[in-house]
């Protein structure tokens, strides 16, 4: 797909105003809920302690049976309650607040996207830097185990019917297969969803003013959004 020698429509260097003149103003999109890194860490420290404490119990009671009763057991396997998967680069995984370039190519989460998107969404940063808007990555490729812990994250902190309106499972998720890419921050957020179809990128749900997809001809209008994640 070549962009580069498309003739560039005319449109206002600026963000659409109201009829009246004045800029038109964008509701910013909920938060995403979270759980702070300390929490998930003590919540973390806290089961790993459970999970000791049980094997322990469990062992004195085997211990305590075999005793009376003269059985020889086998010894118990060792137990790691410290092996708890944390998603990391490898795995596309930008920390908390980050914002990564559509340049950076060491980058797992930007060197493993679709590179039809990836080449859309740098022709789309270059028109957006004629308007001053900066593009960030704050999420790309995910591995699935990335995306599975984080679909765990968000049930144990938000709920399960409202991390799944946000997040899809591995199968499911355009962001394992490097179809999605998710922008900040939220003037870059405005402008991609104003001039994205112009590249062929467009937000794909309705609850997430943050997530594009290449979704329609560079040109042509976005398809309808889907509600959320689970629609
Ligand atoms: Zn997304």
């Amino acid at each position: 797909m070549s962009t580069s020698s498309a003739p560039v429509p005319t449109r206002p260097h600026a963000l659409p105003t109201t009829e009246s003149g004045r800029r038109v103003t964008f509701v910013p999109p909920r938060p995403r809920a979270r759980t702070s890194r300390r929490v998930r860490r003590r919540r973390l420290a806290l089961g790993a302690v459970a999970v000791a404490g049980a094997v322990a119990l469990g062992a004195s009671a085997i211990g305590a049976l075999a005793g009376s009763s003269g059985l020889q057991l086998p010894p118990m396997p060792p137990v790691f309650p410290g092996t708890v998967f944390t998603p990391s680069a490898d795995d596309g995984f930008i920390d908390d607040g980050m914002q990564v370039s559509l340049w950076d190519d060491d980058l797992p989460a930007i060197s493993r996207l679709d590179p039809e998107l990836l080449a859309a969404m740098r022709a789309a940063e270059a028109r957006a830097a004629d308007d001053g808007i900066r593009l960030g990555v704050t999420s790309g490729w995910r591995s699935a185990a990335y995306q599975q812990w984080l679909l765990d994250d968000r049930i144990a902190s938000v709920g399960e019917e409202t991390a799944r309106a946000y997040v899809a499972t591995p199968e499911q998720s355009r962001h394992v297969s490097g179809d999605a890419i998710d922008i900040g921050p939220v003037d870059a957020q405005y402008w991609l969803i104003s001039y994205g179809s112009e590249f062929g990128i467009c937000q794909t749900y309705g609850n997430e003013p943050w997530h594009f997809e290449l979704a329609t001809t560079p040109g042509s209008e976005c398809p309808p959004m889907r509600t959320d994640a689970n629609g």
